[in-house]
């Protein structure tokens, strides 16, 4: 059974469980529970920044923040990267005992704290990786513009909360400033940069 991403690198989907023979979104009540939940997360999720360059560059320099390509971890407890700065997660995954937590809706709120507290990958860490998920290799999906409209149609509107994401581990870095964080709640969407 193939597996595919929709609309950010990362989460797989099984393609059989949410496409017709034809390549067609099903309908989301055709579609199993489990991949149904990412894939309802995803439309709230594919115009958010990174999450590494978020918690550098904080609400005030959000132009600055990269938008995310990747999703990583459990819905609402995921975790969103740049191509910049997977090489972070990668890192503290296999290193900083980051796979303790695979499978945890906590997953994402260790990852942040450990990025909070100054934790970064070494320079050139996981290079090789990028070569190895080059997204040729991928299946053709169907239009992704299609698979966000009909999610949407079924989407209630929830947004993925930064300030949850960031935990309440503001202390020791300035640059986590929980009253810059608290704004984070306006639409970020409308006026980030898209394309790269
Ligand atoms: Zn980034």
């Amino acid at each position: 059974m193939a597996k595919v991403s929709v609309g950010l690198r990362g989460w797989r989907f099984d393609e059989d469980d949410i496409f017709t023979d034809d390549e067609e979104l099903k309908p989301l009540d055709e579609i199993p529970e489990e991949p149904r939940e990412r894939l309802v997360r995803l439309v709230g999720l594919v115009e958010e920044p990174c999450d590494v360059c978020y918690l550098e560059h904080g609400e005030a320099e959000i132009h600055r923040c990269n938008q995310a390509e990747i999703v990583y971890g459990e819905p609402k407890g995921e975790v969103l990267l740049c191509p910049e700065h997977e090489p972070d997660l990668l890192y503290w995954f296999r290193e900083e005992g980051g796979s303790d937590h695979a499978g945890e809706i906590e997953f994402g709120d260790r990852f942040h704290e450990w990025v909070a507290a100054g934790g970064e990958a070494p320079e050139d860490y996981g290079s090789v990786e990028h070569v190895e998920e080059d997204p040729d290799g991928l299946p053709d999906l169907p239009d992704q513009q299609d698979v966000q409209e009909r999610v949407e149609e079924n989407f209630d509107g929830e947004r993925i909360d930064i300030v949850e994401l960031a935990g309440g581990n503001g202390d020791d870095e300035d640059r986590l400033n929980e009253a810059d964080l608290a704004d984070s709640d306006i639409d970020l969407s409308t006026d980030y940069p898209t394309g790269r």
